[in-house]
């Protein structure tokens, strides 16, 4: 700890000098200054940091909200999923802490107890801290679980919305969500549940004219499309997948529930992809989604 009673005053009566008193007075500067990190960084001394848990929306940067920007501007620290452009990542200052906790389906590079211990730690040290999510946080984001854990350690929080996949997508490829005539409803089904074992409401989805949304769906596509007609859904019922919703490289796939399958094995779509389900595809509008792209000059591409 450093001695703040040596000031540069009391220096100065020594040293009738001015260049000693000079340097007490940097002298001092620098005890100071030494003394107010010293307090900064004292995980004892000083308030925990804050939380957002923010929506970077999905694909393209330019979807990143006003709101969200001003933030990572702000911010000491984010942690960014791997759905986060990177053109989003590059914006953040360099004084600004970054750290990628990835969470790519089935490759995660931390555990969901890691990123919330890690949320805690920063928070706990006085850091205000940006949660950037893809899409929207509430969607298939784990929101809630983060939330808890922080509720759990009294950090404050607050959640800043994205645009989620299903709105992204639909809109680049010029296919309504819901339509006066054949869909009233959306409904966003995840393909991935915690626990497998989980039920699917197959019998009413196949029922149901609401437009079916399922993220995370790539490798249960076949399950998809052989339930839905087990279940009863017409077998050409229209179904798309799309592909890198939003970003220069986005692609749909078109097709009915029987063909689907063999349709999707002479693409190389990478993911990540989402599957619509409904009479909405029928209604898909010649949308120029180049235009959203000015720098890419590419085309969105339909199989
Ligand atoms: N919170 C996110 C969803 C996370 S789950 C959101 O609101 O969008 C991850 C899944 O979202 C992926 O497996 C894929 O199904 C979908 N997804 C995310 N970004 C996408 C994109 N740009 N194009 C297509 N699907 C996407």
């Amino acid at each position: 700890m450093f001695n703040l009673s040596l000031s540069s005053h009391s220096l100065g009566k020594y040293f009738h000098n001015n260049w000693f008193r000079s340097t007490a007075v940097r002298l001092e500067k620098i005890m100071r200054r030494q003394v107010a990190k010293q307090i900064k960084t004292d995980p004892i001394k000083h308030e925990r940091g804050e939380v957002y848990l923010v929506g970077a929306g999905c694909g393209d940067a330019e979807l990143l909200t006003l709101k969200a920007h001003r933030l990572l501007q702000e911010t000491d620290v984010v942690l960014y999923d791997y759905l986060v452009s990177p053109d989003i990542v590059t914006m953040i200052p360099a004084h600004v802490e970054k750290v990628f906790v990835g969470k790519k389906c089935g490759s995660h590079s931390m555990t969901q107890a890691q990123i919330c211990q890690l949320m805690s730690h920063f928070a706990l040290a006085g850091k205000n801290l940006v949660r950037l999510k893809g899409g929207d946080p509430s969607i298939f984001g784990r929101a809630a679980e983060e939330v808890a854990h922080l509720t759990k350690h009294s950090i404050n929080f607050a959640i800043v919305p994205g645009v989620t996949a299903a709105s992204g997508c639909a809109a680049w490829s010029g296919l309504p969500l819901t339509h006066r005539d054949c869909a009233h409803s959306v409904r966003f089904v995840t393909a991935h549940f915690k626990n497998e074992n989980i039920e699917y409401e197959w019998q009413n989805y196949a029922d149901s004219n609401d437009t079916l949304v399922f993220y995370m769906g790539m490798n249960k596509i076949t399950d998809i499309a052989e339930n839905l007609i087990e279940f009863g859904k017409a077998a050409s019922t229209p179904i798309a997948i799309i592909d890198q919703g939003t970003t220069a490289q986005h692609r749909i796939l078109i097709s009915d529930l029987t063909q689907i399958c063999e349709d999707l094995k002479s693409t190389d779509l990478v993911g990540p992809a989402l599957i619509m389900v409904g009479e909405v595809i029928n209604q898909r509008s010649e949308v120029k989604s180049e235009m959203l792209h000015p720098h890419y000059k590419v085309a969105q591409r339909c199989l």
